[in-house]
């Protein structure tokens, strides 16, 4: 049986008061090993290590040797490809075929892009007139903000925590992460690559545990954190921009999502379900940016129901081993007891089950996982819950509409704002809609085609700040502006 082990100043030691925790796999719920839990103590271990690591060698290395470091960690993944793969799989029950193409490449990709880009941007520079006719003149100077704290969480738990820790290791600070309890395990792997490329020590460091009352509360609220960078649900982002508020230290928010996906008639119908297919129904539907609430145009409605429905029942349920599966069980059973329940809701709350609405049988070695049936409903009312809250399950409302107008307002309807998608091969209808939407990111006539070099992050109630390119530069460092009089 596996033991995770919190990483601290290069080595892997486990918390001093003794207490672990189960990690067991979605896939069939059998146990995978035991997670060490931090305290106080161990998180404390932890910041003053990534705090006196920003002295050591780190802390004198050029721009360019902290790049090809970073280069060197990316490389290690991708050479130890396989065993990030099987942990990640294992972790959440995900097929190998998907996170072959997204988890892992893209986790690997994370730690080259960044150091690329911000390498490559340069800083502002302003001549001033002054009354002596000498002038003067203003140059901007970043420096590492210094010990960032990350904290992220399971959909995506190596490709999430390292699009944090590859901008912030890049920007030439120091880390300490606090992976998802779900999800520990390719956080803790990443630890043994930082040392086998040579990141000194107490650069990367992990600790593992919950949230309120457990690490990721005692790492956010550590007096020596100067920023605190999150991933996870709205309401766990309050409570820590509640942390973060005591010493005034700086945040970068990416919580929930309820996306729309709006439908017009004049889409291309195989683009516009495929992509439909995947932004409802990829990860078991659980991607913050994924696409919750459907609005199809009148005329085409039936059909793209009908279409809808069709690719949902082809999707392949199995282990994530089997090349042939494209859909696995939610992370947890806990998970499934959540998006359960608004199964159960949708239909109290009138809505028609289109396809899908319970819990498959998996036969008798993998009933006791966490399976749920992809779903599609109809005929709910724009106040249900289920159109206001975020499941993040595979599931989907479509509901018709008629007018422009009614769908921008029916899509802003919504106290989240991450992303929205339209589909439409009228271009200056979906630029004119897109420009509307209340959210952080728009995709039109695609979804989740992300280029690291632009700004990602939510409006309303889905974020604060953006990451990304050089948009990271503004969380990951501090700005200093020297002033030369001439
Ligand atoms: P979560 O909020 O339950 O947990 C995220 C992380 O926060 C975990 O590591 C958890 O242990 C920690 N945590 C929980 N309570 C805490 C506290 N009081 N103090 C400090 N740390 C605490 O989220 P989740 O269930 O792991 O992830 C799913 C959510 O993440 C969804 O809402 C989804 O939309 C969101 N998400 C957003 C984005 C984005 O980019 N906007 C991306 C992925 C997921």
């Amino acid at each position: 049986m596996k033991e995770y082990k919190h990483f601290i100043n290069g080595d892997y030691v486990g918390s001093q008061s003794g207490k672990t925790f189960e990690n067991r796999c979605p896939v069939d719920n059998h146990l995978l090993g035991m997670v060490h839990e931090a305290d106080k103590q161990d998180v404390d271990l932890a910041v003053k290590s990534a705090k006196t690591a920003l002295k050591g060698p780190w802390g004198k290395m050029s721009q360019s040797q902290r790049t090809e470091l970073l280069n060197k960690v990316a490389d290690r993944i991708n050479e130890r490809f396989d065993e990030f793969l099987e942990a990640e799989c294992l972790d959440t029950g995900k097929p190998h075929s998907i996170a072959r193409h997204i988890d892992i490449p893209r986790g690997a990709a994370n730690f080259k892009a960044f150091s690329e880009t911000l390498a490559n941007h340069p800083t502002e520079s302003f001549r001033l007139d002054t009354p002596d006719g000498n002038g003067a003149v203003n140059v901007g100077h970043r420096t590492p903000k210094g010990v960032i704290a990350v904290v992220s969480p399971w959909n995506l738990p190596l490709l999430l925590m390292t699009w944090k820790v590859g901008p912030a290791l890049a920007c030439g600070n120091t880390v300490v992460v606090k992976p998802s309890e779900e999800t520990p395990a390719t956080t803790t792997l990443l630890g043994e690559v930082m040392n086998e490329c040579g990141v000194p020590a107490g650069v990367f460091n992990v600790v593992h545990g919950f949230g309120a009352g457990s690490a990721g509360e005692f790492l956010t609220t550590h007096p020596l954190v100067d920023a605190i960078t999150f991933t996870g649900e709205t309401s766990t982002g309050e409570a820590i921009v509640k942390a973060a508020a005591l010493g005034l230290r700086s945040i970068s928010m990416e919580c929930g999502g309820k996306n729309p996906g709006i439908v017009f008639a004049d889409c291309d119908m195989d683009k516009a379900v495929e992509g439909t297919m995947r932004s409802a129904f990829v990860n078991c539907g659980q991607v913050c940016l994924g696409t919750e609430r459907v609005y199809v145009e009148r005329p085409i409605f039936d059909e793209f129901v009908k279409r809808l429905k069709e690719g949902v029942a082809k999707l392949k349920l199995g282990r994530p081993e089997d090349e042939d599966a494209n859909f696995g069980p939610l992370v947890s059973l806990e998970h499934r007891n959540k998006v359960h329940s608004y199964y159960r809701l949708a239909i109290q709350e009138g809505a028609t089950v289109e396809i899908g609405g319970g819990i498959p049988d998996m036969g008798e070695a993998l009933n006791d996982g966490a399976w749920i049936e992809p779903t599609i409903w109809t005929g709910l009312p724009d106040d249900a819950r289920v159109i206001k809250e975020e499941i993040f399950g595979p599931c989907c409302h479509i509901r018709p509409f008629d007018t422009e107008e009614e769908v921008i307002a029916l899509a802003n309807d919504t106290d989240y704002g991450l992303a929205a998608t339209i589909w439409s091969e009228n271009s200056a209808r979906s630029i004119r809609v897109a420009e509307q939407m209340e959210t952080g990111l728009v995709w039109i006539n695609s979804w989740f085609l992300r280029d690291l070099r632009t700004a990602f992050g939510g409006a309303k109630q889905s974020g604060i700040g953006r990451e990304g390119g050089v948009h990271g530069l503004e969380f990951y460092t501090e700005l200093k502006n020297i002033c030369i009089k001439l």
